[in-house]
């Protein structure tokens, strides 16, 4: 089945539905989301979004403190305009309903996050993700010129004449694979933290659209770029859940199985370093233990006090048999943002015609090497829009496109004895990432990641083509690509700078340059 449509988005996180709610004015808009309304990067962000507006009044501050923490690899032009243009959209989503806490005289309560040297960070308690999601999903199904649609994973853009005209996509309410021609086809994928052992993200977060993206031959760039947060913890059926830094802020200490505190000698700051500094802390230990996790301790507090104070943290680790207020947790440190991406514009255009990008699926310029905290749903938001506007005032007269596309053909094989090779490649990939290609790196750890995702490569090529596609399926080739991706990027990047950390070049290098990539496998 081959289906027309003026503007398909694939991806309805914040990026996404900001894109979609502009670009509905010039035209029929059909949104993809791979599986329910709630899965997505966007329902987790708990912090805040970063915001200059009037109620903070720092557009130069907070310029000034995304580009040190882009470590030098910013574009400042892109920070500026983001900074600059977040108030109107911020209060759209006001007038739209999010309802940001507010202060008893009335004024906006600002959260301060690490990197901000002051408060401008606009929240609602722990759930502003899922608050602005809310608002957002509330705002495009109120608007007759756009369609949802949830299950449907998009497994293949379609290129002609080096056009982008559209994707193919796997309904996976009934396993059929149909087409869908467009005049613009845009991904809001989302990051791709699946692609390591422990991540924050959710299951959805596999990088497809980055993996798609290549695929038709768009330049990605700064894919070693990954930021970890410090502190995931670990249990076998916790499966992304984050101990937030709030608790090394209320006094909490990291320890070594054996009880000895490390971060006394690394860093003046100690627990409450920067995050990369802890992560690779952590890091440093595990790699030289064989310990699988290190400790989070705040047993030794009034017990009152720790659940007043913490009560997600001490009901959510009760799930797992763990009481905070009498034993230490356990953590590791979990990859949690993708600093690199698609390279796409402001507006979203990417390398490839017909093709546009946005959100944490690209690279925009905007942070870096290195993410400030609460910066990614602001870029959602700005880029969102711009995108939406560009497509729209420059694609609106345009006829969709007409070619031929041949439909999709895929194996028919269905072996239930053979089932288990993607869940097993799938953890394979993701220890070796998670052991070769984390947080601290060096070239030969590098190589042998290399070297053992080139085998995985090989074995799941020849299985995607013979064996009937299913998400699984899917998501395991885009997670070799990805991992891949990022590979071939740290080794190519012969220095540490932001998130990128190496044995083997542990100076910044004198010249500052992207690592950009286009399809060559
Ligand atoms: C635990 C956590 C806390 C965070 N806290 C903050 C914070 O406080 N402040 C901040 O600014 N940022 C935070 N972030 C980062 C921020 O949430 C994300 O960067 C941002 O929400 C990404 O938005 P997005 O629209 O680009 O992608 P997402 O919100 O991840 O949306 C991706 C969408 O793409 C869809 N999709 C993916 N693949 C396919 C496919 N093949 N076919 C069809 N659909 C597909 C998914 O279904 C989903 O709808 C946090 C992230 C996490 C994980």
């Amino acid at each position: 089945m081959i289906e027309k449509i003026d503007f398909l988005i694939i991806g309805a996180g914040i990026s996404g539905l900001s894109t979609a709610i502009e670009l509905q004015k010039f035209g029929k808009v059909l949104l993809l989301l791979k599986n329910g309304y709630e899965d997505s990067n966007t329902f987790y962000a708990a912090g805040g979004i970063a915001s200059s507006g009037p109620w903070s009044k720092d557009y130069k501050g907070h310029i000034q403190d995304t580009l040190i923490a882009g470590d030098g690899l910013c574009n400042k032009d892109v920070v500026e305009f983001v900074v600059n243009h977040g108030t109107k959209h911020l209060q759209n989503l006001i007038d739209w309903g999010v309802n940001f806490d507010k202060k008893s005289n009335g004024e906006y309560d600002l959260g301060q996050e690490g990197g901000h040297h002051t408060r401008r960070v606009l929240l609602t308690g722990d759930l502003t993700g899922s608050s602005i999601l809310k608002v957002l999903i509330e705002k495009a199904r109120s608007l007759p010129n756009i369609k949802f649609r949830t299950d449907q994973v998009a497994i293949n853009l379609i290129e002609k004449k080096g056009k982008c005209v559209g994707a193919y996509v796997l309904n996976n309410k009934n396993q059929e694979i149909y087409t869908i021609q467009a005049k613009a086809t845009v991904l809001a994928t989302g990051g791709c933290g699946k692609v390591y052992l422990y991540t924050s993200n959710p299951d959805v977060a596999s990088g497809d659209g980055i993996a798609m993206a290549w695929r038709i031959g768009a330049e990605i760039c700064n894919m070693e770029m990954i930021q970890f947060h410090p502190t995931c913890l670990y249990h076998p059926l916790a499966k992304n859940f984050l101990v937030s830094e709030a608790l090394r802020g209320e006094g909490a200490i990291l320890k070594t199985i054996q009880g000895e505190r490390f971060m006394e000698g690394i860093h003046p700051q100690k627990e409450l370093a920067p995050r990369d500094i802890v992560s690779r802390a952590i890091d440093k230990i595990l790699k030289e233990t064989g310990d699988d996790y290190v400790y989070l301790d705040i047993s030794f507090k009034d017990p009152k006090y720790i659940k007043k104070r913490f009560p997600g943290t001490y009901k959510k680790a009760k799930q797992f048999n763990i009481d905070i207020t009498t034993e230490p947790i356990p953590v590791v440190p979990a990859a949690h943002y993708c600093c690199g991406g698609i390279k796409a514009t402001i507006e979203g255009k990417t390398s490839v015609s017909g093709l546009f990008a946005v959100g944490e699926s690209t690279y925009t310029g905007l942070h870096g090497a290195n993410r400030l905290a609460s910066n990614s749903l602001l870029e959602g938001l700005v880029c969102g829009n711009e995108c939406g506007k560009y497509i729209g005032q420059n694609y609106k007269d345009k006829p969709v496109n007409n070619f031929e596309i041949k439909e999709w053909v895929s194996g028919d094989v269905e072996d239930s004895k053979e089932a288990f090779v993607i869940t097993s490649n799938w953890q394979e990939i993701r220890s070796t990432m998670q052991y070769y290609a984390s947080i601290i790196r060096s070239d030969s750890y590098l190589l042998r990641a290399r070297h053992r995702i080139t085998l995985f490569h090989d074995e799941v090529n020849s299985y995607y083509w013979n064996f009937k596609i299913t998400s699984d399926l899917i998501e395991l080739r885009n997670l070799l690509t990805v991992a891949r991706l990022i590979v071939e990027s740290a080794i190519a990047r012969k220095e540490s700078r932001g998130s990128h950390y190496t044995f083997d070049y542990p100076n910044k290098a004198d010249v500052v340059r992207d690592t950009c990539l286009k399809r060559y496998w």
